[in-house]
Order: C-alpha cells, then sequence, then structure tokens
C-alpha cells in the first residue's frame, strides 16, 4: 500500500480534495463535478478549478463533516443509450374530460376518470360523489384506487379533506379531515393498503389505519409526532409505503412505513433535505425506492434520483438525468421528461429508451395513459 497525498497508507478514497480540507474544522466547500455519473470531489472556495489531492478513504469520509456544502461546479454526466422500445400503442376513444392531471386512476380493468358528473370508468361506470371542498390556491383534486378496484379515494391535495368511495355499493365509506395546519404543502396522505384497509391522515400530523367498508379505526390513538405528513407512495406489494414528510426547519424527511407492521414500527427515515419535499417518488423494486433530486438542500441540487434500499433506509446509488412524474416498473423507472416519457435503468444509471412526445398522466402494471380531447392514448411494455 503506498503512502497517499494525505499522509496515509491506506486504500485510495472515492473523492479527491483540496488541502485545506484535511485540517480538522475544515471550511466549507464545492462539490466538484468530475464528468463521470454524478462523481465528484471536494474544494474550498479558493481551490474549486486547481488540481486536487488523492487522499485515503478516511480523509474522503471526513472532507464534508465540519463545512456546508456551497454547492456543485461543474455538470453531472448524463448517461442516454436510447434503443427501440418494445412496447404496444394504442388509442381508444373515451369521451370524458377529467379534473386534472391526478383525476385519471387505474382499475384491474381499465381506468376510472373524475370528471364534473363524477367518477367514471369505460364501461359505463357511473358514481355520482360530493366533492370535498377546495379552498387554498394550491387546492387540487386527486383520485386514489384499490388495486382490486373495489374503492377510489377523492382527496383535496393541497387542502384539508378526502373521503373513500366503495365503488361496488356507490356508497361513501369514509370521511376524513386533516385539518387545515400548513395543508397547502402537502398532497393528502391517503394510500390504500392490502387486506381491505386505507391509511390516511387524520390531522397534520397523524396518519390512521381503517378498515373497508366499515371504516372502523384500526389504529391506537398516540402522541402525535412534529411531522407533517405528505404523499404516500405503496411499494408493489404493499409492504412498505414512502411518507414524503417534512418538519419545521424548514426540511423535508422522506420516510417509509411498514405497512406489514402496522404503524407501531416508528419507520425509516431516508435522508434531510432542506426546504425540499414532494418532489416525484417511486418504487424500482419491492425494496429499492427512487427520490428526484440529488442533495440536501433546495438551492443545491442536481436533477436526478437518489436511491435508497429497505429495510435499513441505506442510499445505494444516484444518477443526473431523470426530472418529472414517475412510476417503477419490473426494476425500470418511467419518466415523463421534457421530451416525452423516458425509460431509465436504475441499475446503470441509465436511459434506454424514449416514447417521443408521450406524457402519460397514470400507471398500472406497464401501462401507461393519457387522456386528452375525448382519446386514451396507451403505451404498454412488451
Ligand atoms: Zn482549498
Ligand atoms: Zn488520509
Amino acid at each position: 500500500m503506498r503512502l497517499l497525498e494525505c499522509g496515509h497508507a491506506a486504500v485510495t478514497g472515492p473523492l479527491r480534495v483540496c488541502e485545506h480540507m484535511l485540517v480538522e474544522k475544515s471550511p466549507d466547500y464545492y462539490r466538484v463535478l468530475t464528468g463521470s455519473g454524478v462523481r465528484y470531489d471536494v474544494a474550498c472556495r479558493e481551490c474549486a478549478g486547481k488540481p486536487l489531492t488523492t487522499v485515503c478513504e478516511g480523509c474522503a469520509e471526513r472532507a464534508e463533516d465540519w463545512g456546508e456544502s456551497l454547492g456543485w461546479k461543474g455538470t453531472p454526466e448524463i448517461r442516454h443509450e436510447d434503443r427501440p422500445v418494445p412496447g404496444t400503442v394504442r388509442s381508444q376513444p373515451w369521451d370524458v374530460q377529467p379534473l386534472n392531471d391526478r383525476c385519471l386512476a387505474p382499475l384491474p380493468d381499465g381506468w376510472l376518470a373524475l370528471t364534473e358528473s363524477g367518477l367514471v370508468d369505460q364501461n359505463g361506470f357511473t358514481c355520482a360523489v360530493a366533492l370535498p371542498v377546495t379552498h387554498g390556491k394550491k387546492a387540487l383534486l386527486a383520485l386514489h384506487t384499490s388495486a382490486d378496484g373495489r374503492y377510489a379515494a377523492v382527496c383535496v391535495d393541497y387542502g384539508s379533506q378526502a373521503v373513500v368511495i366503495d365503488l361496488s355499493a356507490k356508497t361513501v365509506v369514509l370521511e376524513l379531515d386533516r385539518g387545515a395546519y400548513h395543508v397547502d404543502w402537502t398532497p393528502y396522505p391517503i394510500v390504500f393498503v392490502p387486506g381491505d384497509r386505507v391509511l390516511a391522515a387524520t390531522e397534520w400530523n397523524r396518519l390512521d389505519l381503517f378498515a373497508l367498508p366499515s371504516g372502523e379505526l384500526l389504529t391506537e390513538r398516540e402522541p402525535e409526532g412534529p411531522f407533517f405528513h405528505g404523499r404516500l407512495t405503496p411499494s408493489p406489494g404493499g409492504r412498505w409505503a414512502l411518507d414524503d414528510r417534512w418538519v419545521w426547519g424548514p426540511a423535508g424527511l422522506p420516510h417509509v412505513v411498514d405497512l406489514e407492521a402496522g404503524l407501531r414500527d416508528g419507520g425509516v427515515q431516508l435522508a434531510q433535505r432542506w426546504y425540499a419535499w414532494d418532489q416525484p417518488v417511486a418504487w424500482v423494486t419491492q425494496d429499492v425506492v427512487a427520490v428526484q433530486r440529488i442533495g440536501e438542500d433546495d438551492e443545491l441540487m442536481l436533477d436526478g434520483v437518489e436511491l435508497y434500499e429497505l429495510p435499513a433506509g441505506r442510499r445505494v446509488g444516484a444518477f443526473a438525468g431523470p426530472s418529472g412524474p414517475m412510476w417503477g416498473h419490473e426494476g425500470l423507472l418511467y419518466v415523463v421528461g421534457a421530451d416525452g416519457l423516458e425509460i431509465w435503468e436504475p441499475e446503470r444509471g441509465v436511459r434506454i429508451g424514449l416514447v417521443k412526445g408521450f406524457r402519460p398522466t397514470a400507471h398500472r402494471d406497464g401501462t401507461f395513459v393519457a387522456l386528452n380531447d375525448g382519446v386514451l392514448n396507451s403505451f404498454s411494455v412488451d
């Protein structure tokens, strides 16, 4: 083992630093992107752009301990290896108008839309809904469905209320209200859980689990935490849900709850991101979740995703590029980007395809759909 420039005979670290980073109380620093993926070196204000020193693992690890990040220098490598996308494109007439992009949701054999005349599917099913109250500049109605298609939830994202509807009986089985405290910072936290249950916010800082269709409360009342719950994104199979929550600072604290353990288990916090939450999130596999944007501060972030693996919640990767609404399907990420539906392979951090001009708003099991001007356009992965 050779002696490194930091003076230690040890394994070479994953990043280079300027010499000023090698002291105990090291200064604030830039992350200088090397041009290989999102790899970076660390340099103080004066040394950004100058030659840097190869150091050991320990010195590399300590470089960011004391000072604060001043942001990124340079640009990340965005890897595109687009090839033809094997899939089936279809268009079918469906003359309904969802209230907005959040008002189309999957059913086992089709799609459900929330329209001015209530809930409508493609087979002529209709169900009138007394819409929850929307007020506030950001408030938006949103539609969710259970995997088996029996239940729908109509909620107010960035608002206070939600209702759960039993579609088989066309009746409201649960009415929810999370109060008004800073609700304009998060979509309504609600997710259907396998076994005829729904997990939803009942206060700004409380989630409760309910049995369906009875509406029976299954969780015991517990002391309330300081967290503002956010959008809940379930993992395939339904073991986990990512709670995109935040806390005063303010900071986003993406957090995973274990739905199998009920809410008794405290869950796992994935990261702390100043001023950053309510970003696109998707499950890549049953245990790996992707959270968009790379970094720890809203003003100092790169477009891309960070990958976290459960149950430990450890960050296992990051790559630049994806930016926009996204879903996961069989190990790949599907992202609505500027040019259409992008397909990314998280394992290598590479874009492998683009469905040009296609901008879906809903997904079920490898089929992506957009409903515009009375036509349902879909792309299904082969
Ligand atoms: Zn320096
Ligand atoms: Zn060293």
